[in-house]
């Protein structure tokens, strides 16, 4: 069983433009030694926007609520909507609606400009808002790829169910969003080996995830209360794993025909049947992923590895060269 090492609070929530109230769960600029970048990697950085009431917006087809015009640079940048609808369009001519259960994967690459506004469907009824926008960095041999765009409708996320580990009926399923679960492979193809799985927890029981040995592993709490590793964790809070227990090098050691050797997670729910304000599931994002292991330098949008790299795309990007 890979252990916890800290389960990390709730942070204080902040806007990002006028549409969307987040909290940063974590971010490469911090420099918490316990908690930083080496800790994440390959994420960059998780916004949660938890549930948040909108009220309509009557100026929504003029003036939507969210961000206008930004560039990004050097890495990717993956929005999963829970409630409500985010429109973006990009200068690579990636447009569409992110739906509720949809994901959208935008490899920034070179350089791409992009918006990301509530839908006008959604801006015009108002109501609940609830998204996760997360950046995943590009190692230095894909930073500079052409950006790209992957819509990935709910229905294209493949579903498998997860089974109690006594009795072996199912307590709940996981949408694997990319990555691979026993032998179901993710909907997104990644540059680096990541798994993103979106689990739903709604009966009683304890079930096992497995987790290749040589990922840095986080798990996000969005709705209700269980036991991870035996630990009570609840809705807001972010599980830091203890650091991978193999290296590549261990790996690349081992018998190159052997199975992935893999650490597991314990997830353990008690449906309450007295209790009628408490969720009727729980939510939790896994994120887990092997460490590029490289020098990152990023500010604001923009993610290189050295500040050379950084300085240059500041001048491209003042001068009119950004992503050529
Ligand atoms: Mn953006």
């Amino acid at each position: 069983m890979r252990p916890i090492k800290h389960i990390h609070g709730d942070k204080a929530p902040h806007w990002v433009g006028d549409g969307f109230y987040v909290k940063t769960l974590f971010n490469h600029l911090d420099n918490d030694p316990y908690f930083n970048h080496r800790h994440t990697d390959p994420f960059l950085l998780l916004d949660y926007g938890q549930p948040t009431s909108f009220a309509p917006n009557p100026n929504f087809a003029t003036q939507p609520h969210g961000i206008g015009q930004h560039p990004h640079k050097g890495f990717e940048t993956v929005t999963i909507a829970y409630a409500g609808e985010i429109s973006h369009a990009d200068s690579a001519g990636g447009c569409g609606i992110i739906q509720q259960g949809d994901v959208q994967w935008m490899t920034a690459g070179r350089g791409i400009m992009h918006e990301e506004f509530h839908s006008p469907a959604f801006g015009q009824r108002g109501g609940l808002f609830s998204m996760v926008q997360l950046w995943v960095n590009l190692p230095s041999a894909h930073k500079l790829t052409a950006p790209k765009y992957q819509t990935l409708k709910r229905h294209d996320l493949p579903i498998v169910n997860l089974a109690d580990n006594k009795v072996g009926h199912a307590i709940g399923k996981a949408a694997i969003i990319a990555g691979e679960w026993q032998s179901t492979v993710g909907a997104a193809s990644t540059f680096t080996p990541i798994n993103m799985w979106d689990i739903e927890l709604d009966n009683t029981g304890s079930t096992t995830l497995q987790v290749p040995n040589n990922h840095n592993i986080l798990l996000l709490v969005q709705e209700g209360t269980l036991l991870i590793n035996a630990t009570p964790v609840s809705a807001g809070n972010l599980v830091q794993f203890a650091a991978p227990t193999a290296t590549d090098f261990d790996i690349n050691v081992a018998n190159a025909q052997a199975a992935q050797a893999s650490d597991s997670i314990e997830l353990t729910y008690a449906k309450s049947s007295d209790d009628k304000q408490a969720p009727s599931s729980v939510k939790l994002l896994l994120l887990s992923g092997e460490p590029i292991g490289e020098p990152v330098a990023g500010y604001g949008p923009f993610v290189m590895n050295t500040q050379t790299e950084l300085k240059q795309t500041f001048r491209d990007y003042q001068t009119g060269n950004f992503g050529k």
